[in-house]
């Protein structure tokens, strides 16, 4: 990647950020027209000349508006089971550690995170982007009471798109 590159990477990000934040009211002032319509062109225009102005701009407000100070330390959540309400602990490990974008997704002990980011179909989550999640967390004990209206898919084949799909027996199917 060039410099250039990796420097639009950097302020569409920001920009995306800064979008959300803005959204939700969490920024010290609202940003203005210009700088919401910076934010947006950003992921539209390709060319060096087009873009060098809105990197400058984006990495401006990232620092005046102390976006990082905003966000504060990763992130913590309770985890609870969805079904029992039992609070769980998050299962954070070296391997974690390591890389500071995983936190988010540390998983609970003892219990099975799900994650989705919706689907076409319900009335009530669909995250088109992609770009938004729901997290759900169920205890050991109460998924495995219920194994026998869980689905186990196997991926057999991606190629062929081939499939192994079984009621969920938890003795058997405890992952490879
Ligand atoms: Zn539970």
């Amino acid at each position: 990647m060039t410099e250039f590159m990796e420097a639009r990477e950097r302020a569409r990000d920001i920009a995306d950020c800064l979008l959300w934040l803005d959204k939700e009211e969490r920024l010290p002032r609202i940003l203005s027209r210009e700088e919401r319509q910076g934010c947006k062109l950003i992921n539209k225009l390709a060319k060096e000349e087009d873009v060098r102005p809105l990197i400058e701009m984006m990495e401006g407000l990232w620092a005046s508006l102390e976006v990082e100070k905003i966000m504060g330390p990763l992130p913590t959540y309770d985890r609870e089971c969805l079904i029992c309400g039992k609070k769980l602990e998050p299962s954070v490990g070296t391997y974690f550690d390591d890389d500071p974008a995983e936190v988010q997704l540390v998983p609970a002990y003892p219990g099975v995170l799900f994650e989705t980011t919706g689907n076409y179909g319900s009335t009530i989550f669909d995250s088109v982007m992609g770009n938004e999640h729901l997290h759900v967390v169920i205890c050991d004990d109460c998924l495995k009471e219920r194994a026998s209206r869980v689905f186990f898919f196997k991926t057999m084949s991606r190629q062929r798109k081939m499939y192994d799909i079984q009621r969920w027996n938890p003795e058997k199917h405890y992952g490879e």
